[in-house]
């Protein structure tokens, strides 16, 4: 499940005003170096190439998308990753500044519903309709109705807030804070009412809490610990709406793609950057796994911060040490499996949430004894029931996800146990046995995320969404290594697909500025032979 939304979602006027406020009119002059070409680098990339930096994006898979990569076997296609496209503005926002439209890049439908959640007496559909979720609240608790329209107004007023004044902010120091008007802003943001607490004044009954909770629970913090301010994910969810682009997620990294590319950004596949070259107290490019080296007058790293700050840049330069990342609450990694099956499965929807146990036991393994779930929660996306294009005619695509506590390891037999549980508990709501329909199964876990995105702990999606690790108090963007930029869903603002790509953009304006303040120096951003020694 989304994992996204911290302070995401450009207006489209503040989403402008990224690239321009406080930065000078005139094109900017010199080479860029991306390493990464996920959401976040790819956005980073083409914006900086949009103020004219000649840009290459380094990248060591053979496609771009990061954690959402796309592969195809047997006529599926299945999407890696992300699998809900929330916050629509901030797509339209981003093609938008660079010439594009959005409705023209991909074909985008509005679920309806939007979701459905199986509890352990039946399934609960959530229609994209605003009055028909308040008709089902107030169908399950008296006053709930009304009581979710204050709760949406009261969300909708923190993302408007968390948009317009918080989510620009490359949040390098409390101070950029500290101006009257954004701590009168922070006020009604509620950073420090918990999202538990917040959510109890509305809604008394389980169904409801869970329903508001899910997100946060999924997306890196139990609610207790989480600063209602998140309740603006559930104003994404609710009245913004749960979207899909006919073809799949992955889409969405092809459109982003062809814009940058418009733009002139070089992609290079296959590079694995093992450090980041310095030269007098500056970065000046990096060097590759297979020894060759680039230069550059700026560097944005969109791979995982982890990686970068611990594994591709010399200690003197680190303003972390490995006990800051083992003190930080990273956000579930996740057991997922993607499953062809010869047969469709009746009563699934296309995002189905399997809330059939209770939630305290497996959001305690997560967040406090870091175990394996006995009755885990979980999540299914059948994304066959909207798009032809990702199974074969008669057959249903799959995604399966379990929330776990990062830094666990699986053991032989691990992952079949828990997929036949799910297996079952789908049969039970379904009446549907999908396992002698089975044509294709792949599984990814904690050791997956390590191998394929240099993951800290197998996480997926980056810090958990605390207090202590919101805005000034996340990995920062700027490294102590001038010429160095950080991008992606380890700093600000967040993980989740629409925070990524405003990482991004923020990223590159500061490196924009950066080359600006110096002056281009790199000769050349093509490969150099390996110095050895
Ligand atoms: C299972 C799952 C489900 C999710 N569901 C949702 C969802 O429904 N909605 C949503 O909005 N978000 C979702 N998210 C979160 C979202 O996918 C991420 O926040 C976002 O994709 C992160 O983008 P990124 O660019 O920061 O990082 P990444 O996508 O990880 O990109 C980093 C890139 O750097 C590359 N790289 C790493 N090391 C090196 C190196 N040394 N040299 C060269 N390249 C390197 C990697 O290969 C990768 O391509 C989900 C994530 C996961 C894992």
């Amino acid at each position: 499940m989304p994992d996204f939304l911290c302070f995401e979602q450009l207006k489209a006027a503040s989403c402008s005003s990224i690239m321009t406020s406080g930065t000078p009119t005139t094109p900017a002059q010199g080479q860029a170096l991306v390493i990464g070409a996920g959401f976040a680098g790819i956005a980073a990339a083409t914006a900086m190439a949009d103020r004219g930096l000649d840009v290459h994006i380094l990248e060591r898979h053979d496609i771009p998308g990061g954690r959402a990569r796309v592969f195809e076997v047997d006529g599926f296609r299945f999407d890696m990753g992300p699998s809900w496209y929330w916050m629509p503005d901030v797509f339209e926002s981003y093609f938008h500044r660079y010439g594009a439209q959005v409705h023209e890049e991909m074909d985008l439908r509005r679920l309806d519903p939007s979701y459905q959640v199986y509890f352990d007496d039946g399934p609960l559909q959530i229609p994209a309709d605003f009055e028909a979720q308040q008709a089902l609240f107030e169908s399950i608790e008296a006053g709930a109705g009304a009581n979710l329209a204050k709760f949406m107004d009261e969300a909708q007023r923190k993302y408007d807030i968390g948009m317009g004044s918080f989510v620009q902010r490359t949040a390098h120091s409390v101070m950029e804070f500290a101006q009257w008007s954004t701590l009168k802003d922070a006020t009604q943001l509620t950073l420090f009412t918990s999202f538990s607490d917040h959510a109890r004044k509305y809604f008394s009954h389980p169904k409801l809490l869970q329903l508001m909770e899910f997100p946060v629970l999924f997306l890196g913090a139990k609610p207790e610990k989480t600063p209602a301010l998140y309740s603006l994910m559930n104003y994404a969810d609710s009245r913004l709406g749960t979207w899909y682009p006919m073809g799949g997620m992955h889409e969405i990294v092809q459109a982003m793609v062809r814009v940058a590319q418009r733009k002139g950004v070089k992609f290079h596949y296959g590079q694995e950057v093992s450090e980041i070259s310095t030269t007098g107290g500056k970065a000046s490019g990096v060097r590759l796994a297979n020894g060759r080296t680039w230069q550059a007058d700026v560097v944005v790293a969109a791979a995982d911060y982890h990686h970068v700050e611990q594994h591709l840049l010399p200690e003197q330069w680190r303003r972390y040490d490995a006990a800051y990342w083992d003190r930080r609450t990273m956000s579930p990694s996740s057991l997922l499996f993607y499953v062809g099956v010869s047969a469709e499965v009746p009563g699934l929807l296309h995002h189905n949430l399997f809330f059939d146990k209770p939630f305290g036991p497996h959001a305690a393994t997560i967040y406090d004894s870091q175990r394996w779930p006995e009755d885990p929660l979980f999540y299914v996306s059948a994304p066959s029931k909207t798009d032809p294009v990702v199974a074969p005619e008669g057959s249903e695509n799959l995604f399966f996800l379990i929330p776990l506590a990062p830094g666990l390891r699986d053991e032989p037999g691990m992952r079949d146990r828990y997929f036949d549980e799910m297996c079952e508990r789908l049969a039970a709501h379904t009446g549907m046995d999908i396992r002698p329909h089975i044509t294709y199964k792949r599984s990814f876990a904690h050791e997956e995320f390590e191998s394929d995105y240099n993951a800290f702990k197998g996480n997926a999606y980056g810090l958990a969404n605390t207090l202590r690790q919101t805005a000034f108090m996340k990995p920062k963007m700027r490294s102590k290594l001038p010429g160095l930029f950080f991008a992606g869903q380890l700093t600000t603002p967040g993980p989740g697909v629409p925070p990524s790509i405003i990482s991004g953009e923020v990223a590159a304006r500061e490196a924009e500025a950066f080359v600006k303040k110096q002056g281009p120096k790199a000769r050349s951003v093509e490969p150099q032979a390996a110095s050895v020694g």
